[in-house]
């Protein structure tokens, strides 16, 4: 059965110490709870993973992610961060492919299928992001768009690796709007990245992949998007910065 997950993205906010007192709400409202197959992610900005990542080490559903890595094992790369690095925090994932790194950072399939296996190198698991722009969905074209990005990137995994990656269907339109896909929107596309991970792997490893939604998920739309069939949690921004906000999303999964 497929992990369902909530993921929280804080992006570029929260200094120190406001991240590890978010992150002891969060741990010590979700951490003791028995959730069998569900998952919490926090990807938080470099200075906070090894203080959050050492406080959950001892927690079977608590994790945590970066936000990005540097394709280089190491070296004269002022101001990045190597995948060893995060992973020298205790951290266990990391996102790779999120729109906002595509659009202001110029990272490109080819990049990121290099991120891709450095992440997977150095034991980080990839919560990997596809997603259309506006423009794209209303041209009709958004099916071509997410099948390349998929198929230039994740797809070249070996079947083991793939294994490993968390998908993300975030489109761009909808991150940080306040639009959101309709739940009938969503499922279509996850049924379709579905299909094509059956149709590039097999259809096991289909049906073992968590396919997240992402793009202004809150506490009043989860419930719905959650209950489509092939969404297995989400990426959550802007609410994930609230504690309430995001225990409320997770909670969804258990009905309360
Ligand atoms: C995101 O950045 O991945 C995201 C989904 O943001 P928001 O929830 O704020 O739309």
């Amino acid at each position: 059965m497929r992990n369902k997950i909530v993921a929280g993205n804080w992006k570029m906010n929260l200094d120190y110490q406001e991240g590890i007192s978010l992150f002891s709400e969060i741990l010590n409202m979700v951490g003791d709870e028995t959730r069998g197959n569900q998952q919490v992610i926090v990807c938080s900005p470099f200075i906070h993973l090894y203080n959050i990542a050492q406080q959950s080490k001892d927690s079977s559903n608590v994790f945590v992610g970066a936000q990005n890595i540097h394709q280089n094992d190491s070296g004269a790369y002022t101001g990045e961060i190597s995948a060893s690095q995060v992973k020298s925090t205790g951290a266990s994932y990391v996102i790779l492919g999120h729109s906002e790194r595509r659009a202001y950072f110029g990272e490109d399939e080819k990049l990121l299928e290099v991120k891709l296996n450095q992440a997977l190198k150095n034991g980080l698991n990839p919560i990997f992001c596809i997603g259309e722009t506006k423009d794209e969905r209303e041209s009709g074209e958004f099916w071509d768009i997410l099948a390349k990005q998929l198929k230039e990137t994740v797809f070249l995994l070996s079947n083991e690796d793939f294994a490993k990656v968390v998908l993300a269907y975030e489109p761009v339109w909808a991150i940080g709007t306040g639009l959101t896909a309709t739940p009938e929107q969503a499922q279509e596309v996850h049924a379709f990245i579905r299909e094509e991970i059956a149709k590039n792997f097999n259809q096991e490893i289909a049906d073992n992949t968590s396919i997240l939604y992402g793009g202004s998920c809150n506490p009043k739309n989860a419930a719905e998007l959650f209950s489509q069939a092939d969404i297995d949690g989400g990426l959550i921004g802007g609410a994930s910065l609230k504690s309430r906000d995001f225990l409320d999303i997770i909670n969804v999964f258990n009905g309360r």
